[in-house]
């Protein structure tokens, strides 16, 4: 496992080093909530990243890291875990029946990004939420509803449950552990193309607000 972390790692980090030049302030709007991902996220403080980086800065890298947890834990489900990998199969069975997905297979740039409006403007002027499009899990097709689990079933299902939980820490620390050692790129990175559009961005509120500089 470690070496193949290592240099995943490695990658999703090259990768948002590639991206960072690009980033622009005000690209996303304010959120209206505390992102469950990147608050107090661990991950964001082994990378450095966890004060005074905006979260559009933050969020990219929160994002490709979960992802990578996410394979890490699924490729060990397939292997270690059978009756957890049967029940996701399953779930996903069903997500796959369902028609439209209007939030998957956005970059990371924007995964886990609140693109509707907040739920306090009833009578802002939008035509439709992306929350509208999202259909309800169809129960109907007989192949999607298998019979219920035994009680022993149930039981093992729930160590299986625990395992994959287990493994997701030991990943998550490994991760965490890596990225600590990119802290050094990965604010550099900061101070060169986020810092000065940030200090930019204070001096002109600051000149908007000093009445004697107009
Ligand atoms: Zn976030």
């Amino acid at each position: 496992m470690d070496a193949s972390i290592e240099s995943r790692v490695g990658r999703e980090v090259e990768a948002w080093l590639r991206w960072v030049p690009r980033w622009r302030p005000g690209t996303h709007r304010a959120r209206s909530r505390l992102c469950q991902q990147c608050f107090g996220s661990p991950v964001l403080k082994a990378a450095g990243l966890d004060t005074d980086v905006p979260h559009a800065v933050q969020h990219p890298l929160s994002m490709r890291v979960k992802t990578l947890i996410e394979d890490e834990v699924e490729t060990y489900t397939a292997q270690n875990l059978p009756m957890l990998h049967r029940e996701l199969g399953l779930i996903e069975l069903r997500r796959a029946a369902q028609a439209y997905h209007p939030l998957e297979g956005l970059g990371p740039e924007f995964d886990g990004i609140e693109l509707d409006p907040p739920p306090s403007e009833p009578d802002s002027p939008y035509l439709f939420t992306f929350e509208e499009f999202v259909q309800p899990l169809s129960a109907d097709d007989p192949e999607l509803v298998p019979p219920p689990l035994s009680i022993e079933e149930k039981a093992s299902l729930r160590v299986e449950m625990r395992l994959a939980d287990d493994y997701a820490l030991i990943v998550g620390r490994r991760v965490c552990a890596v990225l600590a050692g990119h802290k050094d790129e990965l604010q550099n990175a900061i101070a060169r193309f986020v810092e000065p559009q940030v200090q930019a961005l204070l001096a002109d509120l600051g000149s908007t607000l000093d009445p004697h500089s107009r």
